[in-house]
């Protein structure tokens, strides 16, 4: 799990891959420069804690 360099936007960052773009803010970025997060062992643990993530926002959204 790593955030966005720009946006800080959370995203799941796959073993082996040197660039991604970010969903969020659509710009491009190494992954090795981006701040890792979180380690997860397991795709499925990654995207429960990514949803997660997701519910906290928008509940906050909602005040
Ligand atoms: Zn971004």
């Amino acid at each position: 799990m790593i955030s966005c360099p720009f946006c800080g936007g959370l995203q799941l960052a796959r073993g082996g891959q040197r660039r991604k773009s970010c969903p969020y803010c659509g710009k491009r970025f190494k992954v090795s420069e981006a701040r890792v997060r979180k380690r997860f062992e397991d795709s499925r643990s990654a995207s429960n804690y990514i949803r997660r993530i997701k519910e906290e926002l928008r509940r906050a959204d909602s005040k």
